[in-house]
């Protein structure tokens, strides 16, 4: 077996997780799911975390448990109400995923969140981290948890050089969470560990003037805290533009519509390197508007050729002829991975075309539905021309 990359004297183990432990009860940020030990409570904020900054989930962790307060609530939710409470948060696969989880757990566990490893990486969307963050923290079972966070403090506390996420050294990182976890009291280390990577042992700056740990640090001894973990290649992003009518009723009614084509035809194209969950993550079955991609097109940014394009679309794809498309501005929208330019239409017709699983609300009243970020810009843009 390779040997652990952080390779804490074991005479040192005890000191050296003492003062982690007291380092994080005493400057801990005070966070709301922090103050139960509800593994579903728990499950919710590790899913929302996902990608997300902890200010941005705050307010979502508290207006979803208001909402689906047990588990029970959850499974038995419409998969409309779900995806609305999620609206804002992105990467709608995990709203899916955690109301289908929750109908497991009630269904299969009882409705409690399983306390074995086998049985929580069987649920929809709880891959190992997920598992050992509820595990530990709801359970108090010896799971260490590996993520981003914890992988950079291990790496500096090692001077690990080489790409972290390689297999290689992540199973070595892996096993070197395992060897410093304090298995008593695994829970509250594993939370002290990602709160020293996400307050002190920060990516750009660490303040290693004020770690707990500091003493037992190979990359500040050396003098490589910042150089350390190597820099990925960063990704470039992927420049979309994407033209979409809002189209008007006489009554203000709008036509949205559950799949618009573009994840199908233009993003799941060019999001191939990262995977198709990229393109399902920005659009998949929320309400939109018709719309087209037209990244590839010459003078894409031109209004004229955006809505000479997207007419094409609206009678291909909706049976209208010759609607009249009135330029609403430009927005852009920026996911990880994704620069997006959105260009607005807004084109008033006589009649909306019935179009099966489509749905026709007052563009003043738009809210109510489960749109993402994009969507709510394209209607934003279009009320501020009426
Ligand atoms: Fe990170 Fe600096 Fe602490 Fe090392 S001493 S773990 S680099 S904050």
């Amino acid at each position: 077996m390779p040997k652990p990359l952080v390779a804490t004297p074991e005479k040192e183990l005890p000191a050296f997780r003492r003062r982690l432990l007291a380092w994080f009860r005493r400057e801990k940020r005070d966070l709301e799911w922090r103050r139960t030990r509800d593994p579903y409570r728990i499950w919710v904020s590790e899913i929302m975390l996902q990608q997300t900054r902890v200010a941005a989930v705050a307010p979502y962790y508290t207006q979803f448990l208001a909402r689906f307060p047990t588990v029970e609530r959850l499974a038995r939710a419409r998969e409309d109400a779900v995806l609305r409470a999620w609206a804002g948060l992105g990467y709608y696969s995990r709203a899916r995923n955690l109301r289908r989880a929750a109908q497991e757990i009630v269904t299969q566990h009882g409705g409690k969140f399983p306390r074995e490893m086998q049985e929580a990486l069987a649920l929809p969307g709880i891959g190992r981290y997920t598992a050992s963050a509820v595990l530990s923290i709801a359970y108090g079972e010896p799971w260490a948890v590996l993520d981003g966070n914890v992988a950079r403090v291990l790496s500096r506390l090692g001077a690990v050089r080489g790409p972290l996420r390689q297999p290689r050294i992540w199973r070595r990182l892996e096993e070197s969470a395992s060897g410093l976890l304090a298995r008593n009291v695994a829970g509250d280390w594993n939370q002290a560990m990602m709160e020293l990577g996400a307050t002190v042992c920060t990516p750009r700056t660490p303040r290693c003037s004020a770690c707990p740990v500091a003493r037992w640090c190979r990359a500040r001894a050396m003098g490589i805290a910042d150089q350390l973990p190597c820099a990925r290649r960063a990704a470039k992003p992927v420049r979309l533009t994407l033209a979409a009518a809002v189209l008007l009723d006489p009554r203000g009614r709008t036509l949205v519509v559950r799949q618009s084509g573009i994840a199908r035809k233009g993003v799941a194209r060019k999001t191939r390197k990262e995977g198709p969950k990229e393109a399902t993550a920005l659009f998949s079955r929320l309400w939109q508007f018709p719309a087209v991609d037209i990244s590839a097109q010459a003078g894409a940014e031109i209004p004229g050729s955006a809505a000479e394009r997207l007419s094409r679309h609206l009678a291909s794809e909706l049976g209208l002829q010759a609607v009249a498309l009135q330029p609403a501005g430009m927005a852009r929208h920026a996911v990880t991975f994704h620069d997006i330019r959105l260009m607005p239409f807004l084109a008033r017709v006589e009649r909306l075309p019935r179009i099966p699983g489509s749905r026709t609300p007052r563009l003043t009243e738009f809210g109510a539905l489960p749109i993402s970020g994009a969507t709510r810009k394209i209607a934003a843009a279009a009320l501020a021309c009426l």
